[in-house]
């Protein structure tokens, strides 16, 4: 991984910075690329746009980690309330959520009590999203989810393909014809858990993405959800996907806000279900800084806001 990449990972976890760079101005411009605002309101609108080129969306409110079970309550009752504004807007968005957002770091109990909440009043045809967060987090999610599942049937989880251990995490969701969104993991991870190189990454993102597109799988009923904006893989799932006979219907792309934009689009023409995963909320720098250390050439973008300030 490389040393830049790390440092902004490492900055993501930093109380202090956190408390300090969102007060900047340019910090501020530059995360607009990312999201369309920090209120809900400014999400749904993105997503009505998005919605007339055919994107569906995916909406989540920016935290983690909370330490406090009224503050966790209110994210839960936020996400009910958006839940009725997507239904009046009649718009073609989910929700996705992090654990630790819904109190796991209190209570797994109560964390899983917040989950169901929220999947009972999800409609059927829609799923309600579990992001993946770092490493020592991933039995906690996956027992969660899988806990869900066997209760809703309309509940996904996201696995990490920079992980070793997803291979077999796969196999297990595919078992169960689970909804899964395959990403290649936003975190700082040792080399004895995650794959240090990148093409190692590319690599593994591929066969995952095979299992859970194989035949196998959609005889399971498992919904996949490719997630990534690397134009080559995607081009050859595509060309996989096509040799296996894969509608072009069934295969399902997620990208986040602002990103590969053009490409967003030419997938949805295709005909490929697309959706676009909106972040909002002003507990945006943790994210934003990953957002950053997915791509070296973001930190010139930040640093021109920085000097047209
Ligand atoms: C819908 C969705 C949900 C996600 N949920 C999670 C989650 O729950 N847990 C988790 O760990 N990770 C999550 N991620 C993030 C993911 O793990 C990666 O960090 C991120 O998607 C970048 O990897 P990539 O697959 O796009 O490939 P990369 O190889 O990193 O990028 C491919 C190309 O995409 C473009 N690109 C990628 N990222 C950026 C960026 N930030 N800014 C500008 N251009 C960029 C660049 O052109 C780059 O060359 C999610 C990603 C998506 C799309």
């Amino acid at each position: 991984m490389g040393l830049m990449r790390r440092s902004l990972l490492v900055a993501s976890q930093s109380q202090w910075l956190r408390e300090r760079a969102p007060r900047f101005a340019f910090m501020r411009r530059t995360v607009t690329r990312f999201m369309p605002g920090e209120d809900a309101a400014d999400a749904l609108a993105a997503a009505a746009r998005l919605a007339e080129n055919r994107i569906a969306t995916v909406l989540t409110h920016l935290g983690e980690n909370i330490a406090d079970r009224a503050e966790a309550e209110s994210v839960a009752q936020h996400y009910l309330d958006l839940n009725e504004r997507i239904r009046a807007a009649n718009l073609p968005a989910e929700i996705s959520v992090k654990l630790t957002q819904l109190g796991l770091d209190l209570d797994s109990e109560f964390c899983f009590a917040n989950v169901a909440r929220l999947v009972e009043r999800t409609p059927a045809e829609k799923t309600l999203w579990i992001d993946m967060e770092q490493s020592p987090y991933v039995d906690l999610t996956l027992d969660l989810y899988r806990r869900a599942r066997a209760q809703f049937r309309n509940v996904g989880v996201c696995v990490q393909a920079y992980l070793y251990r997803t291979v077999k995490d796969v196999e297990n969701l595919v078992s169960i014809g689970a909804s899964v969104r395959l990403v290649k993991g936003a975190y700082n991870e040792p080399a004895e858990i995650a794959f240090p190189k990148k093409t190692d990454v590319d690599e593994s993102y591929f066969q995952l993405a095979q299992m859970l597109l194989g035949a196998g799988a959609r005889r399971a009923g498992v919904r996949a959800a490719i997630a990534t904006h690397d134009r080559a893989l995607i081009q050859r799932l595509c060309a996989w996907a096509a040799s296996q006979g894969i509608a072009k219907r069934e295969l399902e792309f997620q990208m986040l806000y602002g990103i590969q934009r053009a490409e967003q689009v030419r997938l949805a023409r295709e005909g490929h279900r697309m959706a676009v995963l909106i972040s909002y909320g002003s507990y945006w720098f943790p994210w934003f800084m990953r957002r950053l250390a997915e791509r070296p050439a973001n930190m010139l973008f930040l640093a021109r806001n920085f000097f047209s300030g």
